[in-house]
């Protein structure tokens, strides 16, 4: 049973917490093309968060939806309706505030799971401006967005003409992760981009149906609920190898 932070009671939490490791996910409602939900990213970093919860017998906290914005070149950018975030600025003073009063607690380790490409600078900023204040001590922290775990060599087997993980915005991992998860939330439409954008560039003027089709920026073609389960499974085995990896080397008892 995953054990949900945001429904304990405050005379049941300081002892709960006590120890054990505290899962943060981070997502965005943000466009998705026309086959999946503005939620994708936060569904998506609920449950990669839920799961690793589950196996260290820790609790996961509600997932943080409004967060940074979608930039052109790896989310369609704001030119999509629908899109709700904040600017990089705030993004990093909420966070940093958020984690201070995480920190309070008496957890041993807080696992942050990411799940939005823009995201992912502002939170690693935010943490380590609150390690720098102090608040974090000898206390663990795992911060990373769910695709820095997967392999070159899963990648290479499994999908065919990689875009990469800018591109891969609604694409085929994104799609098929929504398969395996909540089938009932993708449509039968399966856009395909055959030109996706280059990574880290910053362009103005944006011609928006040049750098992908409805939102898709690369390709859909392949998506499945299986290769969806595989990529789940081979993240989380990645996330747990990690922070077992580091429980070995770290002479503090968790549970
Ligand atoms: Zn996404």
């Amino acid at each position: 049973m995953p054990r949900e932070f945001a429904d304990l009671t405050s005379a049941e939490v300081v002892d709960q917490v006590t120890g054990r490791t505290v899962v943060w996910p981070l997502g965005a409602i943000e466009q998705h093309g026309p086959h999946l939900p503005l939620s994708v990213d936060s569904l998506i970093a609920e449950a990669f968060a839920r799961e690793i919860a589950d196996i260290v017998d820790g609790y996961t906290l509600p997932v943080q939806s409004i967060a940074a914005r979608s930039l052109p070149q790896s989310g369609g950018g704001l030119s999509f309706p629908g899109t709700i975030h904040v600017g990089g600025d705030t993004l990093i003073r909420f966070l940093r505030e958020a984690l201070r009063s995480l920190f309070s607690l008496p957890m041993a380790r807080l696992v942050v799971v990411n799940g939005h490409f823009e995201n992912e600078p502002f939170l690693f900023e935010a943490l380590d401006q609150v390690r720098q204040q102090g608040f974090i001590g000898d206390r663990e922290v795992f911060a990373f967005s769910w695709w820095s775990l997967v392999q070159e060599s899963w990648l290479t087997a499994e999908i065919t003409g990689f875009p990469g993980w800018h591109a891969e915005h609604a694409g085929v991992s994104e799609t098929s992760l929504m398969l395996h998860l909540r089938p009932d939330l993708v449509t039968d439409l399966r856009p395909d981009h055959d030109h996706p954008p280059r990574a880290g560039l910053y362009l103005h003027p944006v011609d928006v149906d040049r750098i992908s089709n409805r939102g898709v920026l690369s390709s859909t073609s392949g998506s499945s609920a299986e290769l969806g389960e595989k990529l789940f499974r081979h993240v989380i085995d990645e996330g747990v190898a990690v922070l077992r990896d580091r429980d070995g080397n770290s002479s503090a008892n968790r549970r």
